[in-house]
């Protein structure tokens, strides 16, 4: 079972959310930076997850941010 808790892209900072719309890899394109549109940011264990849609193609992307977080 994993939770899956919903997170408010558009919390973060103009910035930060069109670097994460630019920085991509699309599996269906195997290209990476083709942005996304679309975003929805979740949590599933610790981990934060973007959900987006491939400029491109259309298909589904994720990225996951990675943090150096020490607990
Ligand atoms: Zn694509």
């Amino acid at each position: 079972m994993t939770d899956r808790i919903k997170r408010d892209f558009y919390a973060r900072d103009k910035e930060e959310q069109a670097e994460f719309l630019k920085m991509t890899w699309c599996n269906t394109c195997m290209k990476e930076d083709l942005g996304m549109t679309n975003p929805q940011e979740y949590e599933i264990q610790g981990k934060i997850f973007i959900d987006g849609k491939c400029k491109k193609c259309n298909d589904v992307v994720t990225t996951e941010m990675a943090f150096d977080d020490e607990e």
